[in-house]
Formats: structure tokens, sequence, C-alpha cells
């Protein structure tokens, strides 16, 4: 995709998925720790994006926290989602994030498995992030609602997976 905004990994397609409509597929094998997205866009302030979706609904399809008030968006709002975009939740996730805008395998996956990460380890405030989850995992939290950063046990297994604005909103919190 020539125009697009984000970076897939070669190794992705785009299939259908029991999670969502959609998800993203391993069309070859990942290894442990490969990046598998560079997630590209343009900052927007929350009012900004909230005033925007009244116009463009699904700007907040995908609000992707980067800072308080702040967010990572399409460059343009009528801009249709991307590939890259189109990663499923699940509460036990084969896929993470590194910094703020890096998808990295969290494991080994195998081709056809259906790459996804928590949602949120890097979405916080809840704008728009509101669902019940699907994933079956037995550590499934159902309600996705943005608040489990607050869970000391969240944290523990998601640790080396948090984006930087997370641990920095969970530094502050502590003190
Ligand atoms: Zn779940």
């Amino acid at each position: 995709m020539p125009n697009s905004h984000s970076a897939l990994s070669k190794k992705c397609v785009i299939g259908s998925s029991l999670l969502d409509n959609f998800g993203v597929f391993a069309s070859e094998k990942i290894e442990k720790d490969e990046v598998i997205a560079i997630w590209g866009g343009k900052i927007y302030a929350e009012k900004d994006m909230v005033n925007l979706a009244k116009k463009y609904p699904k700007m907040l399809l995908n609000p992707f926290g980067v800072y308080w008030g702040y967010y990572m968006g399409p460059i343009r709002p009528q801009d249709p989602i991307e590939d890259s975009e189109r990663f499923n939740h699940s509460c036990s996730p084969n896929a993470g994030i590194k910094g703020q805008i890096i998808l990295v395998a969290r494991r080994d996956i195998a081709v056809g498995e259906e790459i996804c990460f928590d949602y949120e380890t890097a979405e916080t405030s809840g704008i728009g992030l509101m669902f019940v989850c699907k994933c079956n995992s037995i550590t499934c939290r159902k309600n996705i609602d943005g608040t489990a950063w607050k869970n000391p046990e969240f944290i523990a297994k998601n640790k080396e997976y948090l984006s930087w604005y997370l641990e920095q909103k969970l530094k502050f919190s502590a003190e």
C-alpha cells in the first residue's frame, strides 16, 4: 500500500475472524520478538477527535492513546482503516506493544494463527474502547473498558508489553 501511514509485516494477511468481522493472520511463521507492525498517523487532541467523530464515526473505532489527551488517528479523518489497524483484541495475546507504535510477537506465531494484542496495554482512557471480549481464553476479562491498568495482575502479566504512555500513567498514579 503506497499511501499507507503504517507498515505491516509481509507475513500478515487479512482474513475473517471469530473475534470480529476481520482480523490479521500469519501467512508465514513469525518468530518471537519479530516486528509485526509499525503504526503511524496523525496526532489529535481528544476534543478534536471527538468533534471529528461526529462527522466521521470511525475515528473512534481505533482510538490509540499516545499521551494524556492525545490520540493517534488517520492522516485524514475520511481515510479508510488500514490492514495494520485490523488487529483484534485478546486477553491472552500472541503479540504486544513495544514503545508506542511497534507491535512485536510475544511468542512464535504459527502459519494461520490470528495475531492479536491486548488493547488495554495501549489504550487507557476508555474513549470508544468498551466492548465484551469473545477471546475465550481462561484469563478473559470479558468487559474491556480501559481500566485494566488498575489491576496489578494485569500489569504483571503484560509488563514487557505496556505502551510508554501506560508506563507513565502507572508511575504517576503510584506517586
Ligand atoms: Zn478476552
